[in-house]
Parts: structure tokens; C-alpha cells; sequence
């Protein structure tokens, strides 16, 4: 049986959400809330991303690595296990160059992943500046929403300033907020495992199959092919990708090298 990237990424999607919401939750412990109110005091935002341990955090970010390495490898042995006989080739060298670059991109995008977070930090405390909260009040609302993107936490902070102009008490706005902010946490971690697992899949097969051509398993110009659920839901994107025939190493018509194409694609390559 042959399984697609989706079905791969899936069996260690739990871990990694699990890894990456321990993680953003640990953010908040980082923050010493004296130095980050003092911070906030000073009127400027990118101070209060300064008064933030980041260098613990990206130490902590990076034991999601393991686990996508291990997505990477189960990737190539999907392509082992479906390869017929005649191109039958070992898996991929998990200390050759194709797996150091692989390496390379994973520590980018933990950068990516941390640059997010100071965004995001950012624009929470210059929200809360234009809206003139206290340092007293500011402290806490940011540690809380610490881990989230600009876009997630702009809308929580939206609705926390919809309730307290309704008037609800101060306390239950807390608590409802509290909830928002959980769901939105996890919901970010979801998305990122999900994304960040799939390419790693997909990568695992499409070195696997450079490294077959390399070796010699395969012939240097043997074709790989998109392939779409080909249902309603296919996006414009890949729609006209369904499969369509490239050389492995080489981008389809359009510029893609390989699937994903977007978050949430459902496409997978096989070997034509
Ligand atoms: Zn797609």
C-alpha cells in the first residue's frame, strides 16, 4: 500500500502539536512581568519584545527537530515501500548533503517561527499603547498572548475591547478570554505541525528520488508526477497541476519544485 505524504505527516501530527503548544506555553514563563511592564512603560513596543528571553525560547524551539527529521525519513521510506522493482533504491542518507540541507531549512524555519512570535508581540503592545492601557493591565494581556500570530492576537484584543465597552465585568471577560486564547494557541500549533510535517514528507520523497538519480538507481531523467485529490475542493493553484509530468529536481510548469503548494494542500508527487 502506498501512503501519501498526508497519511505519513498524520501519524506524527499529534506529537508535534503537543511539542509545539508545551512550547508556546513555556514562552510565558520566560517573561519576567516586572522587567516586561517596565519595558511596556517606556512607551515603545519594540522594547517590550527586547525585555523577552527569546534565546531560551528558540533553544526550546528547536527540539521540534527530531520529530520533523523523523517526518523527513518516514517520507523516504514511503518512497522505498512504493517504488517497484526495477528502480528499487535504498533510503535517503540521513548524514548526506540532500539531509543537511534538509536540516538547513528546518533551522530557518524555526527563524521563521520566532520571528512570527516577536511580531507578534509587537503589535500586541502597540495595540495596547494606542489604546492607552496601563502598564498594570498591558503586562498580563501580553504575557497571555504571548506565542500568538499579529493577526490572532489583534482579533482577541478586538473582542476584549467589544465586551468591556458592552460593559461586562472585567472578570468574566478575563475568563472568556482566557479560552479564546487557548483555542487560538492550539489552533496555531495545529496549523504549523500540519504544514511543517507535510513538507517534511514530501521533501523525504523528492531527496529520496535525487538520490536514487544520483546513485544510479534511476535514470538522471525520470519523471515525477502532481497529483491532486482531483475532487471540488482543489484549489486553483494545484487544479491545473493534476498530473502533470516533471523531471525530478526540476519545478512544474508554473515554478513549483514539489508539494505542498500552499498550507493545507492535499497534493502528493509519485514517481512516474
Ligand atoms: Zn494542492
Amino acid at each position: 500500500m502506498t501512503l501519501t505524504p498526508a497519511q505519513v505527516s498524520e501519524e506524527l501530527e499529534e506529537s508535534l502539536t503537543e511539542e509545539l503548544l508545551i512550547l508556546l506555553f513555556l514562552l510565558r514563563e520566560t517573561v519576567d512581568s516586572k522587567t516586561l511592564k517596565e519595558a511596556y512603560a517606556t512607551g515603545d513596543p519594540q522594547a517590550v519584545v527586547d525585555s523577552i528571553d527569546w534565546e531560551t525560547f528558540k533553544a526550546g524551539l528547536s527540539s521540534i527537530t527530531p520529530i520533523l527529521l523523523d517526518a523527513y525519513s518516514k517520507g523516504s521510506k514511503s518512497a522505498v515501500s512504493e517504488s517497484s522493482a526495477n528502480f528499487k533504491g535504498g533510503q535517503i542518507d540521513l548524514t548526506g548533503e540532500k539531509a543537511k540541507a534538509f536540516l538547513q531549512a528546518i533551522y530557518d524555519m524555526i527563524e521563521r517561527l520566532l520571528q512570527a512570535t516577536k511580531n507578534g508581540v509587537y503589535s500586541v503592545s502597540e495595540k495596547a499603547l494606542e489604546e492607552g492601557m496601563g502598564s498594570k493591565s498591558a503586562g498580563p494581556l501580553i504575557i497571555a498572548l504571548l506565542g500568538l500570530t499579529s493577526q490572532a492576537a489583534a482579533s482577541i484584543l478586538n473582542v476584549r475591547k467589544a465586551q468591556i465597552k458592552n460593559g461586562n465585568p472585567l472578570k468574566s471577560v478575563k475568563a472568556a478570554l482566557a479560552s479564546q486564547v487557548d483555542k487560538s494557541l492550539l489552533a496555531r500549533a495545529t496549523f504549523i505541525s500540519e504544514d511543517e510535517l507535510y513538507s517534511s514528507v514530501s521533501q523525504g520523497r523528492n531527496d529520496t528520488w535525487e538520490q536514487w538519480a544520483i546513485a544510479g538507481f534511476i535514470s538522471s531523467d525520470s519523471l515525477k508526477q502532481w497529483v491532486t485529490r482531483a475532487d471540488e475542493f482543489v484549489c486553483p493553484k494545484c487544479g491545473p497541476l493534476h498530473l502533470v509530468y516533471t523531471y525530478i529536481g526540476n519545478p512544474y510548469p508554473g515554478g513549483l519544485i514539489s508539494t505542498p503548494a500552499h498550507p493545507r494542500c492535499r497534493c502528493y508527487e509519485r514517481l512516474a
